[in-house]
């Protein structure tokens, strides 16, 4: 807490999941040395990069790798591959297209709100996004149709929570944008344990957030085809100079990528489990919680706690809770968009037992008929 004194910060116990406005995730101490060191030293970045790339190439399986700020400026630089490929003189244009093609495809659900519309990030590199079906959802037959009415570039999302309508067959999605000589760029931002399977849907380009649950310092990782990864480092003489990675990023991804690869994932997923399953049994004896774990929907191997809050029980009604936990100190906070539903949802992974604790006694406390309630 330390650091919360010095510049007079609120103290968090961030069970929100990989959540931006919170500071995403914490690194291990083994990646906080290495982006540490880094720091200090001149590197040659290009050699750098292409550790970075190799490293992501040989975690993944993918043909090469590269890597960016953020998923946000990688998926525009993606875009911009898309519009200007290699050409010196497009990629200084951009995002000015000139009067090259230009449309993006996504289905209509997948133009989500992360903090900013993914759609701006379309529109940066000079794209113009295009959406496919409807906010009901997109079938592979409509992306077809949409497909056949021109674009450069098929961009498809996987997310927990934020895609609407249900999940696209992301294979067939992507065949059918190679069927019409498109490429098809998959976010996958907070999908770092899957990035296998979103490769072997046969995306040209698979994105993902390192300080989500790769727990690195900022950076987006790009992973696919050589030929794409290729005009994708094109455009760091372009509009990607906006978007170029830290050096400290970098190391401290290798850092992480090594510590990912050494990983017992059997042990942790059974840690996860556990934490998740105590924690649930524990909410569900206190008054006006209809506890329940449930796993991640898009695959991720772990749980979240669900909290379904009965008002008249708890004395207090699930907005009610959400606003009292963060108002407290440390501030608590939950993931909200269940809230329609009287839910809260708590994600355990980067918590430590002392904050998991400390969680169980503040809705002990808020809660009407609690022992230590008032
Ligand atoms: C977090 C997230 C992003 C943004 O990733 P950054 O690396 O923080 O820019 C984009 N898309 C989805 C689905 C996300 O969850």
């Amino acid at each position: 807490m330390i650091l919360h004194h010095r510049l007079a910060l609120t103290p968090v116990i961030n069970a929100a999941g990989t959540f931006t406005p919170l500071g995403v995730s914490r690194s291990s101490p083994t990646v906080r040395a290495a982006a540490a060191q880094a720091l200090g030293e001149f590197l040659v970045i290009e050699e750098l990069q292409q550790r970075a790339g190799a490293a992501i190439a040989g975690w993944t399986g993918a043909q090469a790798g590269a890597v960016a700020h953020c998923v946000a400026g990688a998926i525009t630089m993606a875009v911009a591959a898309a519009i200007a490929g290699e050409d010196v003189d497009a990629i200084a244009t951009l995002p000015d297209a000139g009067g090259r093609l230009h449309r993006v495809l996504l289905p209509a659900g997948h133009a989500v709100d992360y903090g900013h519309p993914i759609t701006q990030d379309i529109r940066l590199a000079g794209g113009v996004p295009v959406p496919a079906g409807d906010e009901d959802g997109c079938s592979v037959a409509e992306l077809e149709q949409a497909l056949a009415s021109g674009g450069i570039a098929c961009l498809l999302l996987v997310s927990s929570r934020l895609t609407r309508g249900p999940a696209i067959d992301l294979a067939a999605a992507v065949a059918a944008a190679h069927r019409h000589g498109v490429p098809a760029f998959i976010d996958g931002a907070a999908q770092d344990m899957r990035l296998p399977d979103l490769l072997a849907t046969g995306a040209d380009l698979v994105l993902a957030s390192g300080h989500k649950y790769l727990a690195s310092p900022t950076i987006g990782l790009v992973a696919g085809k050589g030929a794409w990864v290729r005009a994708f480092r094109a455009q760091e003489r372009g509009i990607g100079r906006a978007m170029k990675p830290a050096k400290e990023a970098i190391v401290g991804l290798l850092a992480a990528i090594e510590e990912r690869r050494e990983l017992d994932l059997r042990q942790w997923t059974d840690l996860q489990a556990h934490k998740t399953a105590e924690f649930v049994e524990r909410c569900a004896r206190l008054p006006g919680i209809a506890a329940r774990a449930q796993p991640d929907p898009s695959g991720m191997p772990f749980s979240r706690a669900h909290l379904r809050i009965d008002p008249q029980a708890a004395g207090i009604d699930a907005a009610g809770l959400v606003a009292a936990l963060a108002d407290g100190t440390p501030s608590i906070r939950v993931m909200t968009h269940r809230l329609a539903d009287e839910e809260l949802v708590l994600e355990l992974v980067p918590l430590e037992p002392a904050e998991i604790e400390a969680i169980i006694a503040r809705l002990e406390a808020l809660l009407a008929g609690s022992p230590a309630g008032c």
